[in-house]
């Protein structure tokens, strides 16, 4: 069993996040799984990884699968996230992947989160759904002289792997980006850009549907059993008898898992603004030209992107327990760090604010395998905040081992085989370890 570590409205999956996307999109209308049942393939999570899993062996490979989603489709980070195509999806700068894996797997790896990023589009395209697709590319801004030099050698780095992208100077990046004190210049990656995640997730949704998959929201898996070879899942109106499971729960571990998998996760909680329609007075006033979406070299980042209605979403980093009644001065935090990086913009109307669980892991890099102990249970963990390309993708590695398709080098790719190092079991010194990390990393963004 994993334990939710943070307060319990994280964790409530009777209410939906109060995002912006949730009152922008319309969602498929999914009913809790109605009684027993059998298939070959039962999906715990209703988020990217899950769905598109389901999508990819109804569809690729004819294999029955069944989601479970504990909350409302799109509940978990999938539904309510920034919307960046980005990569790639780890803590580790590009030298650093090159350093710790043979040539051939950070290459391998590189090239699986450009194929991710790509995916996006391509589901959307071959199956019908609109994703608001905005910005061309997307930038990374330093915040510092000595960042911009981190970021040069990231640069080189990232081409090596075959990512396109340039360096920009301050003054190129204020052409189109914005001025200020927090920007010293930029890494524009030409690939990628803005999406409405919910978008994703919903079309995701629909799709998986329509090739046959079964999805059943408000149906939590409460307890799970193996019988005579089958898995028993328990959700309150019903069981599920699968001959293989998928755990695609990501940051929401808050229920039973493989002793194997458990402690190897650390969630974290991360905030959004989303403003009022800003007028074009404003917005000569912050700069931001492109509906690309970008985000600081801050280890402790701040991510950021003008909407195509001419909102400004912002987010960070949150406390370590996420307790409601800090709203408002969590709410002036996001505030204090737009005006840092637009001293001009005045003030700003604020129409949503919301939180969400991201997944952080002591590999630093996301994973995906069969379960040690079990290898007729598949998971993927681990994506640091960048799952818009990466959990669709996993989704159909994932799909392909259950359909024992022959996988390639990107998704054998060594890089997502070993399992994150464990963390302590008790919540408390989760909080506290992520704690010391945030002072640490503040320093080290001071310092930078
Ligand atoms: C605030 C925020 C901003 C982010 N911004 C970006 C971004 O701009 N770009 C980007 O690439 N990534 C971003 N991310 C990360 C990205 O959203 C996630 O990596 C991705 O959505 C994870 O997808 P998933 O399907 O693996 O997990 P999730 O979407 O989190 O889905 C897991 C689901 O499992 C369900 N679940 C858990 N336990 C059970 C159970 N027992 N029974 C049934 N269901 C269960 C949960 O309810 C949840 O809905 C952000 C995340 C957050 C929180």
């Amino acid at each position: 069993m994993s334990q939710a570590i943070f307060h319990p409205s994280l964790y409530d999956r009777n209410t939906y996040h109060p995002s912006y996307w949730a009152a922008h999109t319309d969602l498929p209308s999914v009913g809790p799984l109605p009684g027993d049942t059998e298939v070959e393939v039962a999906i715990i999570g209703g988020g990217y990884t899950g769905l598109s899993c389901a999508l990819h062996l109804q569809r690729d490979h004819g294999i029955a699968s069944l989601v479970l989603e504990a909350g409302a489709i799109g509940w978990g980070a999938s539904g309510r996230n920034a919307g960046f195509n980005t990569l790639p999806a780890c803590k580790l700068s590009a030298l650093e992947v090159f350093q710790r894996w043979p040539e051939s797997e950070a290459r391998a790896f590189f090239a699986s989160q450009r194929e991710g990023q790509a995916l996006v589009y391509e589901l959307a395209e071959q199956e019908g759904f609109d994703l608001h697709a905005c910005g061309a590319g997307i930038y990374q801004v330093a915040h510092s002289r000595g960042a911009l030099a981190d970021l040069e050698e990231e640069g080189h780095w990232l081409r090596k792997a075959g990512i396109p992208c340039e360096r920009l100077s301050r003054e190129a990046f204020a052409e189109v980006g914005h001025a200020g004190p927090d920007q010293f210049g930029a890494l524009y990656m030409h690939e990628g850009g803005g999406i409405n995640p919910l978008a994703l997730t919903a079309g995701l949704a629909q799709a998986a549907r329509r090739h046959g998959a079964q999805l059943y929201s408000h149906s939590p898996m409460q307890h799970w059993h193996k019988q005579a070879g089958w898995h028993v899942l328990h959700t309150p109106h019903g069981r599920v008898r699968a001959r293989q499971v998928v755990l695609a729960t990501n940051g929401y571990r808050d229920s039973q898992e493989p002793p194997s998998l458990a402690q190897r996760v650390l969630p974290a909680i991360s905030n959004i603004l989303v403003s009022a329609p800003l007028s074009e007075a404003q917005w000569q006033a912050i700069g931001l030209s492109t509906l690309s979406p970008m985000s600081d070299t801050r280890m402790l980042v701040t991510y950021y992107r003008r909407l195509p209605d001419n909102r400004l979403l912002l987010g960070a980093r949150s406390d370590t327990w996420g307790d409601p009644r800090l709203d408002a001065r969590l709410q002036q935090l996001l505030l204090h760090l737009l005006a840092k990086k637009f001293p001009e913009a005045g003030a700003i109307p604020i129409d949503y604010f919301w939180r969400g669980l991201v997944s952080l892991t002591r590999k630093r890099v996301p994973s995906w395998g069969r379960v040690p102990d079990d290898p007729s249970v598949l998971f993927n963990l681990g994506c640091f905040g960048s799952g818009v390309n990466s959990m669709p993708w996993l989704g159909r590695t994932l799909a392909r081992a259950l359909a024992g398709y022959p996988l390639n080098a990107r998704e054998d790719c060594a890089v997502y085989r070993e399992l994150p190092g464990r963390l302590p079991r008790s919540p408390w010194l989760q909080r506290s370890g992520l704690q010391l990390a945030y002072l640490h990393y503040g320093l080290q963004d001071r310092l930078a």
